[in-house]
């Protein structure tokens, strides 16, 4: 479909792709209003929703927390904290293999960053190998991908031949949804996963704020999908922060409806790059190095980016040949690259990755941004902590030096040593021993059955 694209063509292409709930709901809002919003509506009272609170008080001029007992709001096998990338196919793996899954987030939809980050081109799909380009994320990831093609306008390149294909983000939200439920894992939106339950090096679960107060989950195996080690920090695991740039991605409309001619030579603010939607385009921003943990920072980055975007837009709207593009949206995440980094059992290095060292504690095989180079074996020890117990970590924050966390924290990456560890744990539960004591064949075993690929 190509030209201008109306709300109700938009809908009408949505569902083509079979988004027949989401649309009825969009038909009916659209449709005239036959009952106001305030009209009929009742809420009946029920019972305060949460733990009796004990706040805070003022001693002396200092803010005290008093002690108290927290509830248990459930009990698990492998509890995931963070529902990105990683954190997806970290709860499918665990749960396909059979045993209990939670997967908390703290917004109330799946993807992270791919998603709520509107990073919509999924890198590293591939790498070279014997002077072919060959398919690196497979298994959940790739099933995730595949699975996006049914759909008219949720996916782009997700082809033989093709690498880094682009996705759009509601249908990734849509399809995370489908597999998470479909596995049977126990999903826990709207928790924000604010500390770790240890006893003494072991790490026994979380502690997480939601709507209904402070509570915790308790499990055999966590693993931490937050992208910025927030449970591996408090659990107290060693790890390096980094400062890394932090933008906010954007999306372009009717950018089909352009007249480049008319625009020569006047400099133009970045258009973005195609995305299955037609005429619509995202626009990654790089953004200053700021610390992505520091509130402030990241309150000033939003409302700037913002500023700057909205600006932009403007200055496109005014340029002749580009007065039909509008800014569609900002993504309403910021994008946060790299904060903590893990210091791991091992600490993979770029050198290695690009000489393509084997390890046969391989649980994931890395891509090439442009598949140019050789794929690089992910060993197991750069998801588990030194120290601290019962716990693994996936995605953006696994142990690498410095130079290759720009290849580590790619989404097909966050995809597969998602799936590793997701893996992983449940072999520890289902052997009854630490994740750093599992057998290491059994769990390669268990991840070829997956679909993953090992090199
Ligand atoms: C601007 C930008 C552009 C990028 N461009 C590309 C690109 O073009 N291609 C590419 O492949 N990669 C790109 N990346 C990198 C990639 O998007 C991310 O590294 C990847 O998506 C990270 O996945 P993840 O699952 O490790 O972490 P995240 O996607 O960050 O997921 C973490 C999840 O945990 C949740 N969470 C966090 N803290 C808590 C908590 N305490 N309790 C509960 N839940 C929590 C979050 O809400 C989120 O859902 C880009 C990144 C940025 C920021």
């Amino acid at each position: 479909m190509n030209g201008h694209m109306t709300r109700r063509e938009l809908i009408r292409l949505l569902s083509a792709a079979g988004f027949g709930t989401l649309i009825s709901s969009a038909v009916r809002a659209e449709a005239p209003a036959a009952a106001p919003e305030s009209a009929g509506f009742v809420g009946r009272l029920i019972d305060p929703t949460g733990a009796p609170r004990t706040p805070a008080a003022m001693v002396g001029g200092k803010v005290i927390q008093p002690e108290r007992q927290l509830p248990i709001m459930h009990e698990t096998d492998v509890l995931v904290v963070g529902g990105g990338s990683a954190g997806v196919t970290a709860a499918i793996a665990a749960r396909r293999a059979g045993v209990r899954v939670a997967l908390v987030e703290r917004y109330g939809c799946f993807g992270g960053l791919w998603t709520g980050g509107m990073v919509l081109v999924v890198i590293g799909t591939h790498a070279k190998e014997g002077g072919e380009k060959k398919k690196v994320v497979r298994g959940i990831g790739d099933e995730l991908l595949e699975r996006l093609t049914k759909f008219d306008g949720a996916i782009m390149n997700q082809k033989p031949g093709a690498h880094n294909p682009t996705a759009d983000p509601e249908a990734v939200k849509f399809m995370m949804d489908e597999m998470v439920r479909e596995a049977g894992v126990n999903v826990f939106f709207h928790c924000w996963g604010a500390d770790a339950v240890m006893d003494s090096k072991t790490i026994r679960g979380i502690v997480f704020e939601s709507k209904a107060g402070r509570q915790a989950i308790l499990a055999k195996v966590v693993i931490d999908t937050t992208g910025d080690g927030d449970i591996f920090a408090a659990a107290g695991a060693e790890y390096e922060q980094r400062t890394y740039a932090i933008g906010t991605v954007h999306r372009l409309g009717n950018m089909d409806r352009t007249d480049k001619a008319k625009a020569a030579g006047k400099k133009l603010p970045p258009l973005g790059g195609a995305t299955p939607l037609p005429g619509v385009t995202w626009v990654n921003t790089r953004g200053p190095k700021a610390n992505g943990l520091d509130i402030e920072e990241l309150s000033r980055l939003e409302m700037e980016h913002r500023r700057n975007i909205w600006g932009q837009a403007q200055q496109l709207r005014r340029t002749p040949g580009y007065e039909n593009v509008f800014l569609m949206d900002t993504a309403p995440q910021l994008g946060v690259r790299i904060t903590r980094v893990l210091q791991g059992m091992y600490k993979l290095t770029y050198k290695e990755s690009r000489e393509g060292k084997k390890f046969p504690d391989v649980v994931a095989v890395g891509g090439a941004q442009g598949a140019q180079h050789v794929g690089w074996p992910i060993p197991y020890g750069v998801l588990l902590p030194k120290e601290v117990d019962n716990l693994l970590t996936a995605g953006r924050c696994v142990s690498a030096d410095e130079k290759l966390l720009d290849d580590t924290r790619l989404i097909a990456a966050c995809l597969t040593t998602g799936h590793a560890a997701g893996a992983a744990a449940a072999v520890a539960v289902q052997s009854n021993c630490r994740p750093r004591d599992v057998d290491v064949p059994r769990l390669q075993k268990l991840l070829r059955e997956q679909g993953a690929y090992l090199g």
